[in-house]
C-alpha cells in the first residue's frame, strides 16, 4: 500500500510518508449514526479551516512547523459497506504501525476507532486506552447492529480485557453499561475529567492510545456533533486535559472522532476540532522526539 501527499491538507503538514512520523488521516464513514448523521465531511471540513489556526502552540511553545508530519487525506471506503469500511482502516493503521510512524485518525463516527485500536493492539498487545467522551460506548449492541458507534468501546473490552480502558466525561448511557463497567471492567469516571492526572501517572511508560469523542465537549462549546449531550466540559478543561497527556512517554497513536460540521454552520465547532488536532499532533510528536 502507497499514501500519497494530498493538495488539501491539515495545516502545514505536508511532509511526505516516507519522512513523516506522525500520519494524520481521516474515515469518512458516518454509516451507524444514531441520530444526525454528518461525521463523514470531518475531516476535509477540519484540513479547509486549519487556515484558521496557528502553527504555532503557545500552550505547548511548539511549532507544527518543526516536525514531520504527513497527512495522506480522506480514506477511499466502499460507502454502505460497514465491515469492509472498518477492514480498510485497519489495513491503513497497520500499514502505518509498520512503518513504525504514529497514526493520527479522525473520524468518522466513534465506531471508525474499532480498527485503528485493533491494529495498534496487535503491534502493543498491552495496551491501555484513555477515552474521553459523553457516551459510554459499551453497549453490546444497537438497534440490533454489534458493529456500532454506540457499542464500540464493548468490542476494544473483548481483546484489551478488563482494566486496560480509562473513561472521562461520561454523562450518557444505558443503566446497564454503568453497571457493567463498574463491575471491575472499565475504569469509568463520570461528568469530568477529575483524576486523569493520576490515571496518566500510572500509564506514564505502557502503550496508551488516546480517543477523543468531541462530544465529550458542553454543547455550547461543541454543538456540531450527532448526539450532543447537556452538561459536558468547557474547552480549557480539555486543554488541561491536553497538558496531562503530554507527560506521557509512550502514545502509539490517538484520534478525535464525532464533529459533524453541517450541524454546526457558524464553523466554531470545526475550529475546535482543527484546534484539538493542533495540539494533539503537537504531543505525539514531542514524546516521539524523547524517545
Ligand atoms: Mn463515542
Ligand atoms: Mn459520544
Amino acid at each position: 500500500m502507497k499514501f500519497k501527499k494530498v493538495d488539501l491538507s491539515f495545516q502545514s503538514c505536508q511532509s511526505e510518508y516516507d519522512e513523516a512520523s506522525v500520519v494524520i488521516f481521516s474515515v469518512p464513514m458516518d454509516a451507524t449514526t444514531s441520530f444526525r448523521p454528518g461525521t463523514r465531511f470531518a475531516g476535509n471540513a477540519i484540513r479547509v479551516d486549519s487556515i484558521g489556526v496557528e502553527w504555532y502552540s503557545p500552550y505547548r511553545d511548539r511549532d507544527l512547523k518543526q516536525y514531520k508530519t504527513a497527512d495522506i487525506g480522506d480514506l477511499d471506503l466502499p460507502m454502505g459497506d460497514v465491515e469492509q469500511a472498518l477492514k480498510v482502516v485497519y489495513d491503513t493503521t497497520e500499514q502505518i504501525l509498520k512503518d513504525n510512524k504514529t497514526p493520527m485518525m479522525i473520524g468518522g463516527e466513534h465506531l471508525v476507532s474499532l480498527p485503528v485500536i485493533q491494529a495498534v493492539y496487535k503491534k502493543y498487545p498491552n495496551l491501555h486506552l484513555i477515552h474521553l467522551d459523553a457516551h459510554t460506548d459499551l453497549r453490546e449492541e444497537f438497534l440490533g447492529r454489534k458493529l456500532s458507534h454506540a457499542t464500540f468501546m464493548r468490542h476494544v473490552h473483548h481483546f484489551v480485557g478488563d482494566n486496560k480502558i480509562y473513561q472521562f466525561g461520561i454523562r450518557s448511557g444505558d443503566k446497564h453499561e454503568f453497571v457493567w463497567a463498574n463491575s471491575g471492567h472499565i475504569n469509568m469516571r463520570k461528568f469530568d475529567f477529575e483524576g486523569l492526572d493520576k490515571t496518566v501517572a500510572k500509564l506514564k511508560d505502557v502503550p496508551v492510545y488516546i480517543t477523543i469523542d468531541l462530544d465529550v465537549l458542553d454543547p455550547s462549546v461543541f454543538p456540531g456533533t450527532g448526539t450532543p449531550e447537556a452538561g459536558g466540559m468547557q474547552y480549557k478543561d480539555l486543554l488541561w486535559a491536553f497538558d496531562q497527556f503530554e507527560k506521557l512517554n509512550n502514545i502509539v497513536g490517538a484520534d478525535i472522532v464525532e464533529l459533524a460540521p453541517m450541524l454546526d454552520p457558524s464553523g466554531a465547532s470545526t475550529a475546535v476540532a482543527a484546534k484539538s488536532l493542533r495540539e494533539l499532533v503537537l504531543i505525539l510528536q514531542k514524546q516521539l522526539e524523547n524517545k
